[in-house]
Parts: structure tokens; sequence; C-alpha cells
């Protein structure tokens, strides 16, 4: 039967791989659950007086390679079985761009638009009082995720040093750069995005130019991402957030552009531009049609680009699908039943392990900068987030061609490799 529980997609992502390359049963079984599981309830009193109760997760799924490593992420969505499949994610991503980190993710089930900045405040500290004990720079480092961001990462470089009694910036990375963050780290995940796919295109024997690319998401992934393609040479000719979405088949406006729009309006929505000027009044001008977040994914594209949530292109929905190519950014959109019919039909995904990678490589040279008190360029840190993805990148590909699978399997493949012993 199916189902959409991305914890369950994970394991069998895993079990299938496993098979493939004779996994060591041991490997197989230390790999097949988070190695501790931390659930925390988080009162809060509100402004107005109001107590209300929140649950709170961080999964440590795997330490063979390093401390844990992953994101923080403020959901409605999020669960206990959501934070699992994240965080194994985390630890399949950092093996295969060869980090010396393992897999972790957290967050907290929450829509933080409902709440105030002081109220946001009070809960990341309360949260990060709970798992003090747990994390640091070399125990377990969290990053910022779906809504969450420098500022957030701020408040709990400060909470955790009082904790510990010393200034700890490494027991977080995505942080501003004034309080230790690295240059290039907001653009990483994007940027990273955008080197696997211009190389990808190249071997493909295709060219920027002549591909058109829609974007699910326009937080701080779907942004870079859009922007970096646009730059390159590639149409982006529709974007969406959670509140609707542009598609403009003669492609859209500059991406910074469409970002002060957005910015000004508090919405995507209606960012038609002629000159300086976007306003909805323009759609027609611009021969401009608008989408629902969802409608985004079947546009009739070269490219879709699903940087929002996982499990958006499933069973319903691939059929439907009229790209040739889905670089995924967000992690887990693509259901395990999604990716066979997505395969039968031909359709290459570039797997969110490879495709959004740059941002956890980019943590890593932050946190180095940290441990050993640097501080690199962003041209520095580009090119070294540029030879990490294109050899990752490569090592996909290779393993692709040599064991005849999608790119997604040769992903894992190249991953659980690096956990050592086969089965004899
Ligand atoms: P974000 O909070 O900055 O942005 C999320 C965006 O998705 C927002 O624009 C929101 O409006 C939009 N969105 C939400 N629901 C939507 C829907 N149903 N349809 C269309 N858009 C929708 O988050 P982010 O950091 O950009 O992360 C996006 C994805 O990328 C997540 O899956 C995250 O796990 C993954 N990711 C992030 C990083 C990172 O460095 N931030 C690294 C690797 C992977």
């Amino acid at each position: 039967m199916a189902t959409n529980n991305p914890w369950h997609q994970a394991k069998k992502q895993l079990d299938k791989t496993a098979a493939h390359i004779n996994l060591d049963p041991l490997t197989h079984a230390y790999l097949a659950e988070p190695e501790r599981v931390i659930e925390v309830h988080l009162p809060l009193r509100k402004d107005n007086g109001e107590v209300i109760t929140f649950k709170g997760y961080r999964v440590q799924h795997n330490s063979h390679k390093g401390p844990y490593k992953g994101g923080l992420r403020f959901h409605p969505e999020v669960s206990m079985d959501e934070v699992k499949a994240l965080a194994f994610w985390m630890t399949m991503k950092t093996a295969l761009v060869d980090i010396p980190f393992g897999g972790g993710k957290g967050g907290i089930t929450i829509d933080p638009k409902t709440l105030t900045e002081p109220e946001l405040e009070r809960l990341t500290r309360l949260f990060i009082k709970r798992l003090a004990h747990a994390i640091g720079p070399d125990k377990d480092i969290p990053a910022p995720d779906v809504n969450t961001n420098a500022k957030i990462m701020s408040w709990i470089v400060d909470e955790y040093s009082k904790h510990v009694g010393k200034k700890t910036p490494a027991v977080v990375t995505g942080k501003p750069i004034g309080k230790g963050g690295s240059q290039g780290r907001t653009e990483a995940t994007g940027l990273g995005g955008a080197y696997v796919l211009i190389d990808l295109v190249k071997r493909m024997g295709l060219s920027p130019k002549d591909l058109t690319v829609a974007v699910q998401g326009f937080g701080n992934v779907g942004y870079y991402v859009a922007y970096f393609l646009q730059q390159q040479g590639f149409k982006v000719v529709a974007l969406s957030d959670s509140k609707g979405g542009i598609y403009i088949p003669n492609g859209v406006a500059p991406i910074e552009q469409i970002q002060k729009c957005k910015e000004e309006k508090g919405y995507l929505a209606g960012c038609y531009c002629v000159g300086s000027v976007c306003d909805i009044r323009y759609k027609k001008k611009v021969n401009g049609k608008d989408i629902s977040p969802s409608e985004i994914l079947t546009l009739p594209v070269d490219i879709i680009v699903p940087s929002a949530l996982n499990t958006v292109i499933t069973e319903k929905n691939a059929r439907d699908i009229q790209a040739k190519i889905i670089l995924e950014m967000a992690n887990g959109p693509t259901t395990t039943e999604a990716d066979e019919i997505l395969e039968k039909r031909n359709i290459t995904v570039i797997p969110d392990i490879l495709a959004n990678a740059g941002g956890v490589a980019v943590s890593y040279f932050e946190w180095y900068q940290n441990i050993h008190d640097e501080k690199w360029s962003k041209e520095d840190v580009f090119a070294k987030l540029k030879t990490k993805m294109l050899k990752a990148t490569d090592a996909v590909w290779k393993t692709m061609h040599e064991y005849h699978t999608s790119m997604r399997d040769a992903a894992y493949i190249t991953a659980l490799n690096k956990f050592g012993k086969k089965k004899k």
C-alpha cells in the first residue's frame, strides 16, 4: 500500500539500495533507526497571557562519520516521523559529499507566523535549554531549515553559550556573518544545486538557454536557485510560494526584482513586472498566468525545481508532470511510488541528497572556520563549494552508469558505499 509517511519512504529507499549492493546487515541495521530521538514539551506564555504547549524534536540519526548535523524546522506539519526521515537524509547527504559529520534534524510543530518575535525568541530559547545537554560543536550542530533563519541561529548561540558558560558560535551554522557565520552560507544551497544542474545538463548534451524552469517555493533555497539559474542563462518561467505563483512563458522578470515585489506585498502572486514596476495589472501585458502552489509542478516546462516541502510529487500527480528533469532542492519531495512512475517515463530526477547538499557543505566550512578561528572570502567559499558539488556529481554519474540505475539509486549507492563492508 502506498504511504506518504516520509520516514516509511526513507526506509524503503534504504532497503532498496541495501539490497542492490548487498550492504552488510549490521551497517543496514545501524542506519535503519536513529541512534537517539528526543521529544520535548515547550509551554509558552503568549504576550496576551495565554499559555500554549508546543512539541519539539531532535533526531540524532547517525554519528559514524562525526557529530550529528542538520537543520531545525518550525512548521505545523513537523512530526517525529518527518524529523526521522530528514535526519536519515542528512546522514546520506554528508556521506555523499564527504564531510566529517553524521545526520540529525529537529523542529517544532508550530506555524511561526502565529507568534510575535518575542514569543518566537522565548520558544526557541526554551527549546535550546531542553536540548543543551545533547548538542554542541562536537556532538550535534543544528542549522536553519524551513521557517528558521540566521537571527534564530544567533538566539541559539546565545542560549547555548549561557548553558556552557562560554561563547560557542560553532554550536550552530547559518549564523549572521557578524556572529561567526560564513560568507556564502545563505546562497550555498541554491548555488550548490545550480552547480549540479549546470554540470548535468552539459553531460546530457543540453544547453541552459534552451531550457525553461519552474521553481516551487521562494524562500531561502528557491530564491537562490532561481537567481543563479537565471544568471546562468536558464529561462525561469514560473515561481510559487505557499500562497500562489506566477507563470510567464517568455520568462519572469529578474529574480531580485520579484523578491523586492514579494517583500513589499508579502507574497509572490501578482508580481508581473514592466520596467521597474511590478503589479497584478500587468498580467495581460506580460502574457502571465496566476497559478496555484501545486499547479507549478505540472506546467509545460523542461525542468521543475521543488524547493519547498516534502511529499509534493506523489502517485497522484507523477503522470501529469511534463518536465524532463526534476531538480530536488527540497528534502524528500518525491515519494517512492512517484519515483517508479517517473523512472518509467524517463524523467531524470536529480535527487535531494545530491541537489541540496550545498547547504551542509558550507555549514561544514562555517563550523571549520569557527573551530580554527579562520575567515574565508565568499569567492573562496564558492570555489570550495563548487569543487565539492562537482566531485559528488561526478561520483553519482559514474555510479549510475556502472550500476545502470536511476540517479537517486546511484546517489544512495555512492553514499552507502562510504559506510564500509558488504555482505560476503
Ligand atoms: P524557507 O522557509 O526559507 O522557504 C520555504 C518556501 O516554501 C517559502 O517560500 C514558502 O512560502 C514556500 N512554501 C511552503 N509551502 C508551499 C507550498 N505548498 N507550495 C509552494 N511553496 C510553498 O525554507 P528553505 O530553507 O528555503 O527550505 C526549503 C526546502 O529546502 C526544505 O525542504 C528544506 O528542508 C530544504 N533545504 C534547505 C536547506 C537550507 O540551507 N535552508 C538546505 C537543504 C535543503
